[in-house]
């Protein structure tokens, strides 16, 4: 147990948060808990993980989840561990969730994307059917996260342009998709930027410079693909042909990558099956399972293509794997699927409460204590 590598995760303490300021100690070997000695509260030494409160040892929930995120059906799982099934449902429900703040504070932050690539999958719920539509960043191959809805329209993906714009920074970026039209219009509400005068009433919006749009249209007969159509929605060809270059090392306009993360994601969750018999219960399930299988598949999963050569003497060659989240330069090591659950997400920093006036000496001191 070491304090200096763990935080407070009281909301209203105000060393919430932060790491190495001395203010942890253990409370207890046995019980492995930690004490802060700002606001006196205990903590187990799980907490803030996936692990938190779970009965079960944490090798066999990492087997299970591990197993969750490749694929493996539930009932398979049930019986091989023997375990309940609300029991495994429940674990990849909280696993899932865990993933989610764990993309949201390190994939969400601002990176020049250069192109992004977005897709729909169409999965089965009870009751009907739901799409689920995501992005890809080309260059690192990292998912930048994904959105569920039960009708494919601009709603669904003006959310998903929102998470796109979450991860970019205000660089040329290329857009490649399928036809549909809702992308053009939520790419050209999302990506804008508010300019404050200073004036009463809405500040007016201006476009960011350097979005381009390109569509891949497929046409098919019957069952077979008989033509490919590739259109420049915005942008020169000059201009886009730059970014392709940088990003994917020249080539055409394509939707490629996108698709197979698509079947990456078909093959680790079974309500994506084409034809299969399998549906999700709740579109819960799903969300959980896709950013648990999104996640896994940035940080823990080397991708071959993102692979690089470091030349050895006699013009021999040794390949250096890496992940998506390598490759994007959000961490220099491949995370196993327990780093992963593990992983604790800091709490925000503490805001002093608001008050007309000035603040009483002790939160004065608090402030500068805790705010500097
Ligand atoms: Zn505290």
């Amino acid at each position: 147990m070491d304090p200096q590598t763990v935080f407070c995760h009281s909301p209203t303490c105000p060393a919430r948060g932060q790491i190495g300021r001395g203010n942890i100690g253990v409370h207890s070997r046995e019980d492995r808990r930690y004490i802060c000695h700002v606001c006196k509260t205990t903590f187990s030494s799980s907490k803030g993980t996936a692990f938190y409160r779970l009965r079960t040892s944490q090798d066999v929930v990492v087997l299970v989840v591990t197993l969750l995120a490749f694929g493996c059906p539930l009932q398979a799982i049930v019986v091989a561990f023997g375990l309940d099934e609300r029991t495994v449902i429940n674990w990849q429900k909280r696993s899932g969730k865990h993933c989610q703040q764990v993309h949201q504070h390190l994939v969400e932050r601002p990176r020049d994307l250069g192109q992004v690539q977005g897709d729909e999958i169409r999965g089965k719920v009870q009751g009907g059917i739901v799409w689920m539509a995501m992005g890809l960043q080309v260059s690192t191959r990292l998912w930048l996260g994904g959105v569920l809805s039960t009708s494919r329209d601009t709603a669904l993906i003006t959310i998903l342009m929102q998470k796109v714009r979450a991860c970019a920074l205000c660089r040329p970026l290329l857009f490649c998709m399928d036809g549909c039209q809702a992308y053009v219009k939520a790419i050209r509400s999302v990506f804008r930027e508010a300019i404050h005068t200073g004036t009463a009433g809405r500040p007016h919006l201006r476009p960011w410079d350097g979005i381009f749009m390109a569509q891949v249209v497929k046409q098919y007969a019957g069952k077979r693909l008989v033509a490919i159509q590739r259109r420049l929605v915005q942008g020169s060809a000059a201009q886009v042909q730059a970014l392709l270059q940088r990003t994917q090392g020249g080539g055409t306009i394509n939707t490629a990558y996108i698709e197979r993360l698509n079947a990456t994601f078909r093959a680790c969750i079974f309500a994506l099956v084409r034809r299969g018999r399998a549906l999700a219960r709740q579109t819960t399930t799903l969300h959980t399972s896709m950013y648990l299988v999104g996640t896994v598949y940035n940080f823990c999963t080397d991708h071959r293509s993102l692979r690089v050569a470091i030349l050895l003497p006699a013009g021999r060659r040794h390949w250096v794997r890496r992940t998506p989240a390598i490759a994007a330069g959000i961490t220099d090591h491949r995370w196993t699927v327990k780093d992963l659950l593990s992983f604790q997400v800091p709490l925000p920093r503490w805001a002093p409460p608001k008050k007309r006036g000035k603040h009483s000496r002790a939160t004065q001191a608090l402030i500068q204590q805790w705010c500097s």
